[in-house]
């Protein structure tokens, strides 16, 4: 969901490794790390939370030597943002290095599977289990093989960036569902998520598609597929300015992201739906039972989603419900009690009006559930419950992508509440998953139409 660079070359990585991650930043992040291959073949790992800043104070002007390495900004979705959870993370041996974007969405058991082989964790993510399968793999066959091999077993979207001191001059990129770029030089190679983050250093680019991997060396790149069976791809210039790069070619970027709403829904879906069964772990320690009434409280557009939120939960699970304007919330003398539950719904999850109800809410006894996209911030601290969008970083002002992701959580959510009610069957829940997992490729049909609606708004 943040941002990857990689470096091989004959410079130091380090500089080049932060001016990526610098021209990254636009996209917002909760943390940031980079992994350097010295050339006595050591790995050098500095993270901290927090912005970029913050790494670079921890650097202090000592950027590690090193001819290769790979660069990380966090958006969290799986553990805290904090020092131990940034990236890069390593296997039990701490050779194999491995950056993520995304989320795997098999990783629990994956994680539960490595540890009964032995594997020590160090982290909450998601993307440590990825460092721990290519260690597995690793014992037997070369690195890319053993990344090929590793990918084998995770479900879920990925971008990756990875390397092993036994071949210093490789890294090895991967991709499914999350963005990867090669960037090419001369005698030197890049690997980023985004193009901005290769402005600064080349125009010459390589896409890379879901389900491929690339090996990226100095003298040269190779695209295979898992399989490992040899992909052909001509590079393209890129003639984008630095501005145009971050918006990826949109005017701004509320229009990027009102286009990004079909994937930001799959990735609102991503690691919920269990075929046609709901999957909401974050729930089940709620006493859902004894809830008498529900208040779905917000501020601007998800109050919108609060009020959609509403009409569904008295629609499926006949309880009353009602949508509160954050601000109006404390002086509108709510009634609240330990039958209550109170559903918060902030993109920041620190928009000041919910935050005052949260603990409104909190001190009288109710249940409290947050759904917020910004892992870590107030709300979901403390909330009984949190329910992250998913949806990664929103820049415009304007919700776009954010309103979707909190109407599919509610959705999800609404569902669940009916069904652990003894409200809705399985045939009716399976219907309404069916309608889910169909949203993001009818969304991409109603942008397809953009022409049409443009010209509708403007007779109108
Ligand atoms: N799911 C990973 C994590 O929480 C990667 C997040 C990202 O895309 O930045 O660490």
């Amino acid at each position: 969901m943040c941002g990857i660079v990689g470096y091989v070359g004959g410079r130091f990585a380090a500089p080049i490794l932060l001016d990526g991650l610098k021209r990254l930043e636009y996209r917002g992040y909760d943390s940031a790390g980079i992994a350097v291959l010295t050339p006595e073949q050591a790995i050098h790992i500095e993270k901290t939370e927090g912005k970029l800043k913050r790494l670079l104070d921890a650097l202090d002007g000592r950027t590690p030597a090193g001819f290769l390495g790979i660069g990380h900004t966090r958006w969290a979705t799986h553990g805290a943002p904090n020092h131990t959870n940034a990236h890069p993370h390593t296997d039990c041996s701490g050779r194999i290095v491995v950056v993520h974007n995304g989320i795997i969405e098999n990783y629990a058991s994956l994680r539960a599977e490595l540890i009964t082989r032995g594997h020590r964790f160090t982290s909450e993510t998601d993307t440590e289990v990825v460092a721990h399968l290519i260690e597995e793999a690793n014992h037997t066959i070369p690195f890319a093989d053993a990344v090929r091999a590793a990918l084998h077993y995770v479900q879920g979207a990925y971008a990756i960036a990875a390397f092993c001191p036994d071949e210093p001059d490789l890294l090895v990129g991967a991709r499914l569902f999350s963005p990867l770029v090669v960037g090419l030089g001369e005698g030197e190679n890049y690997l980023a998520s985004d193009i901005p983050a290769l402005l600064g250093q080349t125009r010459r680019a390589l896409l890379v598609e879901d389900g491929e991997v690339v090996e990226v060396r100095r003298s040269g790149v190779t695209i295979t597929t898992l399989d490992g069976e040899v992909v052909r791809r001509e590079p393209f210039h890129v003639n984008w300015d630095a501005q145009a790069a971050e918006k990826s070619g949109y005017p701004h970027f509320f229009l990027k992201e009102i286009y990004e709403q079909p994937s930001a829904l799959t990735n609102a879906l991503r690691g919920r739906l269990d075929g046609d069964r709901l999957y909401l772990p974050e729930l089940a320690s709620l006493d859902l039972d004894r809830v008498e009434r529900v208040y779905l409280v917000a501020c601007g557009t998800a109050y919108h989603a609060g009020l959609i939120g509403k009409a569904l939960i008295e629609r499926w699970v006949r309880l009353p419900a009602e949508a509160v304007i954050g601000s109006e919330f404390r002086y509108a003398d709510p009634i609240l009690d330990d039958r209550t539950l109170v559903i918060l719904i902030s993109q920041s999850g620190e928009t000041a009006d919910t935050l005052a109800s949260f603990r409104l809410a909190k001190a009288a006894g109710a249940q409290t559930i947050a759904i917020a996209n910004v892992m870590g911030s107030s709300i979901t601290r403390g909330a009984d419950a949190v329910l992250y969008l998913q949806v990664g970083p929103e820049i415009g002002v304007a919700a776009s992508k954010s309103f979707t992701g909190q109407l599919t959580l509610l959705y999800l959510l609404a569902l669940y509440l009916a069904e652990t009610r003894g409200r809705m069957g399985d045939g009716g829940v399976a219907e309404v998953v069916r309608g889910l997992r169909a949203l993001p490729e009818q969304a991409t049909r109603v942008l397809e139409q953009d022409g049409a609606i443009e010209a509708t708004a403007k007779a109108y």
